[in-house]
């Protein structure tokens, strides 16, 4: 069996009147990301993990943010872009699993159906995916509530 493993991380600033979207799921809460596309930190980390794995470059190559088109686009979008180039080369997701690095609000109400959403999306089992919402223990900039985090790991196996 070819195994293979991708990493994938992203960092997005947090701003008031902004929508704070992860795994397509929209949270509500007074700050949302600073970003070209809707910000989804967890799929554009699950993103690049699915390119890193097939070797496929990175997203921020694929999907340039100085193009127009790109522009608050929905990024379930650059997620099944990544996901058809890994079914394109022949493999398919063991497991993806991951955190969410949040001072603010609390993930674990949404956890579920940012899973559900996910597995939807690249039309695999739930019990195949995990996430897990940690705080930064109010350190730094991020545990003042100015950024969120994601970091994502996926295994395929052809
Ligand atoms: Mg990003």
């Amino acid at each position: 069996m070819d195994i293979r493993i991708g990493i994938g991380f992203d960092i997005h600033r947090l701003e008031e009147g902004r929508k704070l979207i992860i795994g397509g799921v929209e949270i509500p809460y007074e700050k949302g990301w600073v970003a070209h596309s809707d910000g989804d930190i967890f799929f554009h980390a699950l993103t690049d993990a699915l390119l890193g794995a097939i070797g496929y470059g990175d997203i921020g190559e694929l999907f340039p943010d100085n193009q127009a088109k790109w522009k608050n686009v929905d990024s379930s979008f650059f997620l099944k872009e990544a996901y058809n180039f890994v079914k394109k080369e022949g493999y398919e997701i063991i497991n993806i699993d991951g955190y969410i690095i949040l001072q603010k609000p609390k993930l674990l109400p949404y956890r579920r159906q940012i899973i559900e959403n996910t597995a939807k999306i690249l039309n695999i089992n739930e019990s195949q995916i995990f996430i897990k919402g940690k705080t930064f223990e109010k350190i730094g900039e991020i545990g003042e509530g100015k950024a969120g985090l994601a970091e994502v790991i996926v295994l395929l196996k052809k």
